[in-house]
């Protein structure tokens, strides 16, 4: 049915341009930073252990286990992310080679030496628990993630920490089996890159291999796949949850400093102050760089590092969940174990766009409270963050004291100390939680103010132009993504009138009407509310865009140049995709891929994915010189409504 995906290239393309995996220059900083399981305490001792020998149980004292991923046999590379071999450093080129795919099966180990038992370095799958569903679930772990090594991207200077999903057994696989399905790889890999391609903070997905001698209980019996995945940390809330549990107080502070030193870059790297008076007014970004001195805070509060170490953390996560709310994106099961400590989207279950908009929709079947909606994201991320608080309230609530050689061993001795301690840390969390708001409101306003085509945010765009849309929206059952795609094409001149904008309004619409069933009537009402609401939003684009005098002039009846409404038009659609990975799509991709044998199809959905914004895509050259032959129907069919039965789907958990 659809047409092969072959490429031409034309000249030497940039993604030619990385290294082989064997000279990406690799490391091991987490595993040399923070204690290993003592069972195993070095790489031989693990590796001299049968691999079936090494199963689940509790690890205590210890950031990670050493393990090694199991063996497979004949592995095939489905696919892989170019962009993600490009942002790793390596040639597309590399994905070719023995290497990469006997290391993207599990079946390559970098920087160890079998013969000798020896080397720099060796895998390690991560300690950590975990709040699910606002329950203490006590150890989790890396229960079928085994990472293999840090590389750092020679050009970028970017690092990235490459790891296995579905590679085997770990000590956290807990009664699981440490494999993961074909179906879910599919998901991670795709949307991983698509939320990448979106400007929202994510793991990355590098390759996808079907294990064909996998078979993997789930409802069924399904094939078993591995996903290489990347990210600059996979940290999470969870192992500073573990750690709490476990008053485990060296580590804590020992895996806080880690964090600030080795993934963020440095503590001067961390937030300033709130109140610094050199900070510009009215600038939400704090400066950065202050010495551990400067750091006083509003009184009494003593800012010391860890503060600021955990205000860097809740930034970034309000920055993230903006952005979900903006691309109506749910990861469908945000439990402390999956929320980044660098604000990414991870672990990707039962995660879903949003089709029509619905703030109560949850992609998670199981989730019968719907914790994990899409309206309570943004409370639930801040309770996953209060939970972190608790962990580090510690430290800082100790304030200027946190280095005090008493402290550092026995803690607070005596109540009180206790009580300014506690005082402090609540005051401290308090603050932090305007800043979250903030940052969060600031992010987000910036989002919908360029989906909606304006330049600048004004404080009465909040209710009258958002709010509203969203109601709009939620009462006739429209698409959310789509709608943005859709207005952006829409020109000034052709809402001129309320007849015009009732018209238009249908372009909105689902292809059979507003419902299977809705009356004429129901049809005529909708029209004239979503007309309304584009009376109001061109006014707005008007006044943003209409005044501008260098865009030449424009028709008499229009008060907005033909220049400033294409360059209107360009910058939405450059914040509004065309192509979004929606739960059907997905479904349809993963039938293909392993009911009908199909391979180009996960090309060609990960090429929509890596170049979400475009028109169209067939036959088209891309930046990297490379023409793309694609599949023009099934692009279509990709980017037009959601099917009637397959919209606002839900999956369960089971991956
Ligand atoms: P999740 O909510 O999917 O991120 O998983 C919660 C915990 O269960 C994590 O510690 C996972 O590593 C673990 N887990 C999930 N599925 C499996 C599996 N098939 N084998 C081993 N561990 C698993
Ligand atoms: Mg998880």
């Amino acid at each position: 049915m659809a047409a092969a995906t072959t490429t031409t290239t034309s000249g030497s393309s940039p993604l030619e341009k990385g290294t082989t995996l064997r000279d990406l220059p690799k490391s091991w900083h987490f595993t040399s930073s923070l204690p290993p399981d003592p069972l195993f305490p070095t790489p031989a001792d693990s590796h001299k252990t049968p691999r079936d020998e090494i199963g689940p149980r509790q690890v205590r004292n210890a950031l990670f286990s050493w393990v090694r991923p199991e063996t497979q046999k004949d592995p095939e590379l489905l696919a892989v992310s170019p962009t993600a071999l490009r942002d790793l450093g390596l040639a597309l080129s590399e994905a070719e080679t023995d290497d990469f795919k006997q290391m993207a099966a599990g079946n390559k180990i970098f920087g160890w030496d079998e013969e000798t038992l020896s080397g720099e370095g060796y895998p390690w799958a991560q300690c950590y628990g975990g709040f699910q569903f606002g329950d203490w679930a006590g150890q989790l772990g890396d229960g079928r993630a085994i990472s293999l090594f840090e590389a750092k991207n020679p050009q970028t200077g970017v690092q990235y920490e490459v790891q296995l999903k579905g590679a085997g057994l770990t000590p956290y696989s807990r009664f699981a089996d440490g494999k993961a399905v074909l179906r879910s790889s599919i998901r991670e890999f795709v949307v991983s890159e698509a939320l990448n391609a979106l400007r929202i903070p994510t793991t990355r997905a590098v390759a996808l291999t079907l294990l064909p001698h996998s078979r993997v209980r789930r409802e069924t019996m399904e094939p078993g796949a591995i996903v290489v995945r990347m990210a600059q940390s996979w940290l999470r809330f969870g192992n500073f949850d573990l750690l709490r549990a476990r008053g485990d107080r060296e580590n804590m502070r020992r895996l806080a400093t880690y964090i600030a030193e080795d993934v963020f870059g440095g503590w001067e790297k961390l937030p300033g102050r709130l109140d610094d008076p050199d900070k510009p007014t009215n600038s939400l970004e704090p400066k950065r760089g202050v010495s551990e001195k400067e750091i006083q805070g509003p009184e009494g509060t003593e800012e010391n590092r860890f503060t600021r170490l955990y205000r860097e953390i809740v930034r970034r996560n309000a920055a993230t969940v903006a952005k979900w709310q903006a691309y109506g994106f749910m990861n469908g099961v945000l439990n402390t174990d999956n929320t980044s400590i660098l604000g990414l989207s991870i672990d990707f279950g039962p995660f879903a766009f949003m089709d029509n908009f619905d703030p109560a929709y949850t992609p998670n079947h199981d989730d019968h409270f719907l914790r994990y909606s899409y309206r309570n994201q943004p409370t639930i991320i801040w309770w996953n963050l209060v939970r972190l608080a608790e962990a580090l309230g510690e430290l800082m609530g100790a304030g200027a004291s946190v280095d005090d050689p008493t402290f550092i061993t026995s803690g607070v001795v005596s109540e009180d100390a206790a009580i300014p301690l506690i005082a402090r840390a609540e005051t401290l969390i308090t603050q932090a939680g305007e800043e979250y708001k903030a940052v969060f409101l600031t992010e987000y306003k910036q989002l919908m103010t360029a989906r909606l085509g304006l330049r600048v945010f004004r404080e009465s765009d909040f209710d009258t132009l958002f709010s509203t849309l969203l109601d709009t929206l939620e009462a006739l059952s429209l698409d959310f993504n789509l709608f943005f795609r859709r207005i952006s094409a829409l020109r000034i001149a052709d809402i001129a009138t309320d007849e015009a904008r009732a018209a238009a309004a249908t372009r909105f619409f689902y292809k059979e009407g507003l419902t299977i069933t809705s009356t004429p009537a129901e049809e005529a009402a909708a029209r004239e509310r979503l007309g309304e609401w584009l009376a109001l939003w061109r006014a707005r684009v008007v006044a943003d865009w209409g005044t501008l005098t260098d865009w030449g002039t424009g028709p008499a009846s229009s008060p907005v140049s033909a220049a400033a409404e294409d360059a209107r038009i360009a910058a939405m659609k450059a914040v509004n995709p065309n192509f979004v990975p929606r739960g059907w799509i997905l479904d349809e991709v993963i039938r293909r891929v392993e009911k009908e044998g199909e391979r180009d199809v996960l090309k060609r959905v990960m090429h929509l994915a890596l170049h979400p914004f475009e028109d169209s895509w067939a036959g088209r050259e891309f930046e990297d010189g490379v023409v793309y032959e694609g599949d023009a129907e099934e692009e279509l069919r990709w980017t037009a409504d959601v099917p009637r039965t397959a919209r606002a789907m839900q999956c369960s958990c089971s991956s």
